[in-house]
């Protein structure tokens, strides 16, 4: 099984460009020219381990489009990615920095490995190596990568050092998501997670729904989901349910989520958590609740288990965590998603003001990342429903054709030369 689950992440992502570019009735050159991946690296990363041997661990870099500006999109450090998986993932940041408005292109970086079974010498190992592997392809001018599955600001951080010695001086706009006293960001670590959250208050607000009424439950707590699940709780809406790799747990008033990420912090994962029951990751996707958040991999919802699922809204913190097949049935039974291109956009626009801030070498104050971050959103959320509405598709569709929408008309008065 690949880390998209079950299905297929490239297939669906190109079936569903096909979808939105018929509705959009964009001219066959231009759905051309969007239908393939301007440029791929496939790397080979030989590292020393900790018992003196050597180990090569393969890697990848996807430069999906780069139309609206400088490549951007994360590297995931997984055991079962492919390179057609970083394809697809790349083309998703193509149209996700076009629907929010950012002037990037879209990228995916990826090293098949399981970097639990690695010393934290030999995941730096690896992450330089493979940052000097790529760094022909990288550049704040050029494509900047940030973080994703398994990777976070410590890996930031080496390839930031280690771009910085290839060139002879320090470059900290080569990367986004670092650590802050190397030129990161306020707000970045919790950015997507408060995207999510900030979409779920637009959708509450335009369906007149309370949210102090209502109840969640969100798949995977890392960066994404323990931020959403803190933010949302905030909101007075209860958080029931959370899990992660290894297992779940739910509490039928609610779980205390700061107390949960505190156990988390010590702990590594939920496992163990004294308070609430024990829940398997399939009983958290189809529990009785009304936000579903999955924030762990893609092609988690699916064909066996969409007609279960008992949420009425979904709300998508991974990318890609719905297969196709899972959207129709879900779409008949009449769940409002916010599809991931939109509802995960908030890291990529803080990565924005990171690059931004860099290149200026002026840092803004959180409040004002914050301030921004939500006009962003807003704006990008009543965009997504304008289109739905006007064009009677779903709130996927309509994101799919904002974004490949901007990124062709980029493509068309850009020309094609030579
Ligand atoms: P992370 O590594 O910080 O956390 C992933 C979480 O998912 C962990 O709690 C892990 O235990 C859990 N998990 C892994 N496999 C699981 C499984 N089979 N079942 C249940 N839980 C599982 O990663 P993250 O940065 O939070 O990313 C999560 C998702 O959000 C990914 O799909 C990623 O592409 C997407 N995303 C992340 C960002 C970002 O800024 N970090 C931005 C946009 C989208």
């Amino acid at each position: 099984m690949t880390p998209q689950g079950h299905g297929d992440l490239l297939k669906e992502v190109m079936e569903s460009f096909q979808e939105a570019s018929d509705l959009l009735k964009l001219e066959p050159n231009i759905r051309e020219r969007l239908s393939h991946p301007r440029r791929i690296l496939i790397v080979s990363c030989p590292i020393n381990m900790d018992d003196g041997t050597v180990k090569s661990f393969e890697g990848y870099r996807v430069q999906y489009n780069i139309a609206r500006g400088p490549a951007k999109g994360g590297i995931r450090f997984h055991p079962e990615v492919d390179l057609n998986e970083t394809i697809g993932l790349a083309a998703l940041m193509t149209w996700k920095c076009a629907v929010v408005n950012i002037p990037y292109g879209g990228a995916k970086g990826a090293v098949r490995v399981d970097p639990s079974r690695l010393s934290w010498t030999e995941i730096e190992n690896l992450t330089r190596r493979y940052t000097w592997e790529i760094s022909p392809m990288i550049g704040p001018e050029k494509d900047i990568p940030a973080p994703d599955m398994n990777t976070g600001p410590k890996h930031m951080a080496w390839i930031m050092d280690t771009y910085s010695i290839i060139k002879g001086y320090s470059v900290p706009g080569v990367v986004t998501g670092k650590p802050l006293s190397i030129g990161g960001s306020e707000g970045r670590p919790e950015a997507t997670g408060r995207g999510v959250v900030y979409c779920i208050i637009e959708a509450t607000n335009e369906l007149g729904v309370n949210l102090t009424e209502k109840t969640a439950a969100v798949q995977g707590f890392g960066n994404v989901g323990s931020v959403a699940a803190k933010l949302l709780e905030r909101t007075g809406c209860k958080v029931m349910a959370v899990s992660d790799v290894k297992s779940g747990i739910y509490h039928k008033k609610g779980l205390d989520i700061p107390k949960v990420i505190e156990w988390v912090g010590r702990n590594t994962f939920l496992e163990g958590y004294p308070e609430g029951e024990s829940i398997t990751n399939d009983d958290l996707l189809t529990l009785d609740c009304d936000i579903l958040i999955p924030a762990a991999l893609g092609g988690q919802i699916t064909r066996e288990n969409a007609s279960r699922i008992r949420a009425s809204m979904i709300v998508e913190g991974a990318n890609g965590p719905t297969t196709s097949d899972a959207d129709k049935i879900l779409n008949e039974k009449g769940v409002f998603i916010i599809p991931d291109i939109l509802a995960n956009a908030g890291g990529v626009v803080v990565s924005y003001f990171e690059w931004v801030q860099d290149i200026q070498s002026f840092f803004w104050h959180e409040k004002e990342i914050n301030d921004k971050l939500k006009s962003i959103m807003r704006n990008a959320y009543n965009s997504v429903r304008r289109i739905a509405q006007e064009k009677k598709v779903t709130n996927r569709m309509a994101a799919l054709m904002l974004g490949i929408g901007r990124v062709a008309e980029c493509a068309r008065v850009r020309g094609l030369r030579p």
